[in-house]
């Protein structure tokens, strides 16, 4: 089992932090592009597309009302360098809810603390039996989630679920409460290999006005989170925000580029992957504070791909099948298939209660033709596993 990359090297330590970071990006002057930019800008980012990634000027540009009236040549220019850098493939991957316990509050998610909803943490042999139903699936690489809850999923409870799971799951992320760096270490040295953490949003003022209560309140802990989870030697790290707290999804976008190129330029040996993950009904019942649109979506993926060419780009089971399948074809590169996501849902669905309403109903096996149909091929093994030796080697792995 691999439990993460070069565990012996550790990098420096940064010259600043991402949120120092973007502290003195020029926000305001960026988001004026993004609302504002006109055709001719549009052209020139275009332009400049073809020939290098974009700076975050130009994918501001990209992000406007004008941008978007282009939509089909940003997707013919992210289809065409999707195909470049990744080929036709389509990482595959499922989540695994350990528990929907939660001493949290945020007022979307269907976790709330105060939320009467049917509660469970998985038993070691529940967890197993979960993990088996996703193998026999074909996946080999699990996302595991929980709610925060210091006590019933804390760190040695991820450890012990992850030691398990190792022996049989070629390749194990995690989506739960943020850890320090010590215990992002323990984790990995367990066996987890990636770690995935929204930001929610970025918009400090949304942020305190959506998370009331519990440890995800700070919100500069979390966004430093990524960084810790790298340095502690997590081959792969997750990043987005969710789309529709914050009434400008553009700022959303903006920020998560320049989280994204951050990342990737202060720790290299870590790949970076971006979600752009949408709200969806849940029992919490709240209601997104902007309509972020199909096409709105689209020219994120889009904008996203131009700036950050070799950056795996994920879509989850929070969309439809069409508009996933349309995604598939102009810059997506992960995606989930058949997902659940309630603590039990794959041996036993609706037993207790999901965190949202998935919108892509279909299963793995379905996902995974249509995508035949459309041209890709599904690749559920870890990335590790089937990049060539020259360049496991060249990042730092044996290359058997
Ligand atoms: S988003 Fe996470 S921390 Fe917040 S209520 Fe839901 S499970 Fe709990």
């Amino acid at each position: 089992m691999t439990a993460g990359l070069d565990r012996g090297f550790t990098p420096p330590e940064p010259e600043e932090t991402f949120a120092e970071a973007f502290d003195v990006l020029p926000m305001d002057t960026l988001l004026e592009r993004s609302r504002t930019a006109g055709r001719e800008a549009v052209d020139l980012a275009l332009d400049r597309a073809a020939g290098r990634p974009l700076g975050l000027e130009a994918f501001a540009t990209l992000l406007s009302p004008a941008g978007g009236e282009r939509l089909e040549e940003l997707a013919a220019a992210s289809r065409a360098l999707t195909l470049a850098r990744f080929g036709r493939t389509m990482h595959m991957y499922a989540p695994l809810y350990l528990s929907n316990e939660c001493l949290t509050t945020c007022v979307y998610c269907g976790f709330a603390r105060e939320l009467p909803i049917a509660r469970k943490t998985l038993s070691a042999d529940e967890t197993m039996a979960e993990a088996r139903h996703l193998l026999r699936d074909g996946f080999r690489s699990i996302l595991l989630l929980t709610g925060e809850h210091r006590r019933l999923t804390g760190v040695e409870f991820l450890e012990e679920r992850i030691r398990a799971l190792a022996l049989e799951v070629p390749s194990i992320s995690i989506e739960v409460q943020v850890w320090s760096e010590d215990e992002y270490r323990r984790l990995a040295e367990a066996g987890c290999d990636g770690v995935v953490i929204y930001q929610e949003t970025y918009h400090p003022d949304t942020y305190a006005q959506v998370h009331l209560a519990g440890k995800k309140r700070q919100y500069e802990w979390r966004l430093v989170g990524p960084e810790r989870a790298a340095r502690a030697g997590m081959r792969r790290v997750g990043i987005g925000a969710l789309l529709g707290l914050h009434d400008d999804w553009r700022y959303e976008a903006i920020a998560t580029a320049a989280h994204a190129r951050f990342l990737m330029k202060r720790y290299w040996r870590t790949q970076v992957t971006v979600s752009v993950p949408r709200m969806r009904p849940s029992a919490a019942g709240w209601q997104p504070r902007t309509a972020v649109s199909d096409r709105d979506l689209a020219q994120l993926v889009c904008a996203l791909r131009l700036a950050l060419p070799d950056t795996g780009l994920v879509i989850s089971g929070r969309e439809t099948p069409a508009l996933r399948d349309g995604l598939f074809g102009i810059g997506i590169t992960h995606t989930s298939a058949g997902s659940h996501a309630e603590p039990g849902g794959y041996e036993h669905p609706k037993e207790a209660t999901e965190q949202f309403e998935v919108a892509d109903l279909r299963s793995p096996e379905e996902v995974a033709g249509r995508l035949r149909e459309l041209g890709y091929e599904p690749v559920w093994e870890d990335w590790g596993a089937v990049l060539p030796a020259t360049e496991r080697m060249l990042v730092g792995e044996p290359a058997s």
